[in-house]
């Protein structure tokens, strides 16, 4: 087994996922849950992980992944992407126009 991919992104998660479904191509995740429960966790760096069970579907994967992140990054200017505190570094969600940790406002892409 090799390991994937790693986010604690789920939505790209849960494209990936349904992508590597869609491809019939055998995967498992790992911390799945863990997200959901950080703040219990005494570990702090706990992400899902995505592992393809069978090596031989790598390269393909590989592809899968890289039409993904093209697609997420080639519209930055998309209100619905997540955006990166430039203060903080926090992640927030696209709904939000000021950081939910630091208050700092939004900064257009
Ligand atoms: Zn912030």
């Amino acid at each position: 087994m090799i390991k994937l991919f790693s986010s604690d992104d789920m939505f790209l998660m849960q494209s990936l996922k349904s992508e590597l479904d869609a491809l019939a191509i055998p995967y498992m995740i790992k911390n799945e849950y863990a997200s959901g429960a950080m703040g219990e966790l005494p570990w702090q760096d706990t992400q899902p992980e995505l592992w393809l069970i069978d090596d031989t579907w790598q390269a393909r994967a590989n592809q899968v992944m890289d039409a993904l992140m093209a697609h997420s990054v080639s519209s930055p200017g998309d209100k619905e992407q997540e955006w990166v505190c430039r203060n903080c570094k926090e992640k927030n969600g696209a709904a939000f126009d000021f950081c939910w940790q630091c208050e700092h406002q939004r900064h257009e892409v």
